[in-house]
């Protein structure tokens, strides 16, 4: 296989939380991988950087531990994993105080790439901006990685904003989404503005309408106090199937560049028309045969908080006017699955005696499991008796498809860290995004708030309240079906 690796410079990485769950489940296994892809360049360095009153060599251990428990196969590369972690080092720091900055300011070089990844709570975000700058590490091609959650309505969102560009420019705030770094993300781009085939029927001249699903069978059980006071609105829908909906319903960009691709996405977002109240669903999972409800997994008896949305949107513009956009996400439903789906119209008329049965092409786009797409078109039943039509999918799973080269198709972080040290910012969120998304979302929950409304109950292992089912049969449509 020839080597797609694509160089980066030398850099120093800081991860501050460093010790915390992110950064040892995904970050660092993820840059252990692109190390042993070679993509890390000679001399770079991991800085680690929490609170734990731990040395240099206790993090390479804790590090290397992370790696056996969350690294896949790859981590039974020894020689791999020695010189990875002789990359690493480790400050004890205080983000509130100053405890341990000036030996951070003596680590960090000056003259190769400098990133900051704040992998901490959103509130200690100033705090580090701030220090950053006191303690003189900073500099003005510094980068700074910031995780969500993104605020939790417009205000806390505008706080961080101004929070953060008071110390830094757009240009070095990285927002991660990781949905933006999976590969099938940026293949909605490249199936759309790489193909001849797609482009000139996606509007509502051919569409009929398009779904967005993200379905997890997980239970928010150990996060429990954290998404209690965020819910499905907040944690998916706000972000990630927004993301998605900017992918799939933006303009072409001119070019694949940063600013190009995030003004179209912002354009869809201020498109985004509000959603009325009995358009939208909100559902909470009751207990099952395998497991219990989702008010004993928060710990909270009288939640009324959301593991499910579903809801029909309309984004006002030419391309669009008239589709319905169907987005849909929920914790301990039948399956994990993430998919997009576009359906076409049906033809106008048949030419074939007898054919009474609607035939559509649907194009379908999973984003997991079994990254890939399939498009479903109209063939001829093989046989004698006619011209009998059926619809058969053309599959394509990118693994299959792609041999070896689907190794690839590995983590978002690696992807999203790699394109920080680059300084490519198109698979960010820009600030201006963020504000427009909570912009239109706010006022869906403050409706639930002022209505004092409660989720519809699902069972857990479903597909969702009813109600959900009903959005779209109202419409004379349904669901695609959620598949592992
Ligand atoms: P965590 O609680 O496991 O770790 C927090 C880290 O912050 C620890 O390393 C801790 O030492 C450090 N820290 C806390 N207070 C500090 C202080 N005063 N000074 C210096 N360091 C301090 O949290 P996490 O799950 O790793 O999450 C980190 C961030 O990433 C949060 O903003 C979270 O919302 C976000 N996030 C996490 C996940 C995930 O899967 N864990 C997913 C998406 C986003």
């Amino acid at each position: 296989m020839v080597s797609r690796v694509i160089p980066v410079e030398t850099f120093d990485l800081v991860i501050f939380g460093g010790t915390g769950d992110l950064a040892r489940r995904k970050i660092l296994p993820g840059l252990f991988r692109r190390f042993r892809s070679g993509q890390t360049p000679e001399g770079s360095r991991i800085i680690g950087a929490a609170r734990s009153e731990i040395d240099s060599d206790g993090y390479r251990v804790m590090i290397a531990e992370a790696i056996a428990e969350f690294g896949g196969d790859e981590a039974s590369d020894s020689d791999s994993l020695a010189a990875f972690l002789a990359t690493l080092d480790y400050v004890a720091i205080d983000a509130k105080g100053d405890g341990g900055w000036a030996d951070l300011a003596q680590k960090v070089r000056s003259d190769v790439v400098q990133a900051f990844y704040f992998s901490v709570a959103p509130s200690l975000f100033g705090d580090l901006a701030e220090r950053l700058h006191s303690h003189k590490i900073a500099t003005p091609d510094s980068r700074i990685v910031v995780e969500k959650p993104f605020g939790r309505d417009l205000d806390t969102a505008r706080a961080l904003n101004a929070v953060l560009s008071t110390h830094f420019n757009e240009d070095q705030i990285y927002r991660i989404d990781h949905y933006l770094g999976k590969e099938t993300v940026q293949n909605l781009m490249a199936v759309r503005f790489g193909n001849v085939l797609f482009e000139p029927l996606w509007n509502n001249h051919y569409v009929d309408h398009i779904q967005i699903t993200v379905a997890e069978t997980v239970s928010v059980a150990g996060r429990g106090s954290y998404y209690d006071k965020s819910g499905a609105m907040r944690d998916m829908v706000q972000n990630h199937l927004m993301q998605l909906l900017c992918l799939i319903a933006m303009e072409p960009p001119s070019r694949f560049g940063a600013d190009e691709v995030r003004d179209e996405k912002l354009k869809v977002i201020r498109a985004l028309q509000p959603v009325a109240p009995h358009h939208i669903v909100r559902g909470q999972y009751d207990a099952g045969p395998d497991g219990p409800s989702y008010r004993n997994d928060a710990e909270n008896p009288r939640s009324f908080t959301e593991s499910f949305v579903a809801l029909k949107c309309h984004i006002a513009n030419w391309r669009w006017a008239g589709v319905p956009f169907y987005l849909r996400t929920g914790k301990r439903m039948k399956a994990r699955s993430s998919e997009i789906t576009v359906v076409f119209k049906d033809l106008g008329h048949t030419i074939f005696e007898g054919d009474t049965a609607r035939h559509r092409n649907i194009l379908s786009i999973r984003l997991q499991p079994n990254e890939g797409m399939d498009l479903q078109v109209t063939i001829k039943e093989p046989g004698p008796g006619g011209m009998r039509l059926i619809d058969v999918p053309l599959d394509m799973t990118f693994a299959d498809a792609l041999g070896a080269d689907a190794e690839e198709v590995t983590d978002a972080y690696e992807r999203l860290i790699m394109d920080v040290i680059r300084g490519n910012q198109t698979l960010f969120m820009r600030g201006d995004e963020v504000e427009a998304a909570w912009r239109w979302t706010d006022p869906i929950i403050q409706g639930w708030e002022a209505r004092n409304d409660v989720p519809k109950l699902y069972d857990a292992g479903s597909t969702g309240p009813e109600d959900a089912m009903m959005l779209l049969h109202r419409d004379g449509r349904k669901w695609r079906e959620v598949k592992g």
